[in-house]
């Protein structure tokens, strides 16, 4: 099946599962697995952060940070779209007594610096406190301007902010902007990494911050039960990722323009956004079931809806993008 849902349908090759098996392992809450200790720091390193921790999911990722940057009854600003706030269970409210002023999106995926200044909330006893700046890159596959992420990580810093960055797809944006993943990460307090995403890794995130942040945190990931023990197997596909899927994204990027290219020159859908691995597209509502039905009987599987996510990743050739394209060619002349 060629599989456009998500890219955390992945599947690991056979050299990651390779260099899974062969990993060093202990008992890592014990701090005694060598190749989550290594895998951790060769993550910070890259990022230009001073600690890391590995974590089982993005999820678990953020909601550490969230535990651990703010206290019971204070608040934290988000985009309304951003997968903190509306993907992640209300975990910081259900966990943690925190919670969230959503703020909408600029149509770049930034929220606007004049709208986050009016949202931090003052001293008074009536309010919430106003703890953290939480932003996510990519954001539905945009890139976040870099220069908006350093304004925005200053204006929050000037305000008593602490900043968070869900870099759950950090990676695409470091290889469509050609720029170093440190750059990206620079200015935030702490940093959320995915590896099961578009680079292909089973399991596990990466958070980051500096040593007494990490430390913190390493409590709070205890608590919620993601200590875990001979997770150097786990780490160790992440690790594999992180030397040998990176500079592939540029191919999953290439392919979501020829996806996008492609549907483009069908007159009924209408390419409504295609950055980095993702392409948005508009198709009628009285299509959407039977144009799922006739692209799984093609090997397609998609996410049906009228406004349709697809997503490239590791196991999405050039050749699948062409008989994607073809098949969707095929509904619509029908
Ligand atoms: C997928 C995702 C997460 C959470 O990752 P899980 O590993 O699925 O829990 C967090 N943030 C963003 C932006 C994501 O896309």
């Amino acid at each position: 099946m060629i599989d456009l849902r998500s890219d955390t349908v992945t599947r690991p090759t056979a050299a990651m599962r390779e260099a899974m098996a062969r990993a060093e392992v202990g008992d890592d809450v014990w701090r005694d697995d060598p190749t989550v200790t290594a895998f951790e720091a060769e993550v910070a390193e890259h990022a230009g952060m001073r600690a890391g921790l590995f974590v089982p999911s993005g999820t678990q990722s953020n909601l550490i940070a969230l535990l651990t940057h703010c206290q019971r009854g204070d608040e934290f600003l988000a985009g309304d779209g951003s997968h903190i706030y509306r993907d992640e269970g209300g975990g910081a409210a259900a966990l943690g007594g925190i919670s969230a002023q959503p703020l909408p999106h600029e149509a770049d995926g930034s929220l606007a610096l004049d709208r986050l200044r009016r949202a931090v909330k003052g001293e008074d006893i009536h309010h919430a406190k106003t703890r953290l700046l939480a932003l996510e890159n990519t954001f539905r596959g945009k890139v976040l301007p870099e220069a908006y992420t350093r304004e925005a990580t200053e204006l929050a810093r000037g305000l008593g902010l602490a900043t968070h960055l869900d870099g759950a797809r950090l990676f695409n944006s470091a290889v469509a902007s050609g720029r170093p993943l440190a750059a990206l990460c620079r200015g935030f307090d702490s940093v959320s990494l995915c590896f099961s995403k578009g680079l292909g890794a089973p399991v596990g995130s990466v958070l980051l911050g500096n040593e007494a942040f990490i430390g913190r945190a390493r409590r709070w990931r205890k608590t919620l039960g993601g200590g875990m023990r001979q997770v150097g197997i786990l780490a160790a596909g992440c690790r594999y990722a992180l030397r040998h899927h990176i500079e592939r994204l540029a191919e999953d990027h290439h392919n979501a323009r020829q996806l996008a290219q492609g549907l483009g020159e069908i007159a009924t859908v209408e390419v409504r956004a295609c950055d980095t691995n993702m392409v948005i597209v508009s198709v009628p509502e009285s299509h959407c079931a039977a144009l799922g039905t006739f692209l799984a009987e093609r090997g397609i599987l998609v996410a049906a809806a009228p406004t349709l996510r697809m997503v490239t990743h590791l196991d999405v050739s050039a050749g699948d993008i062409h008989h994607v394209v073809a098949s969707f060619k095929a509904y619509f002349a029908t």
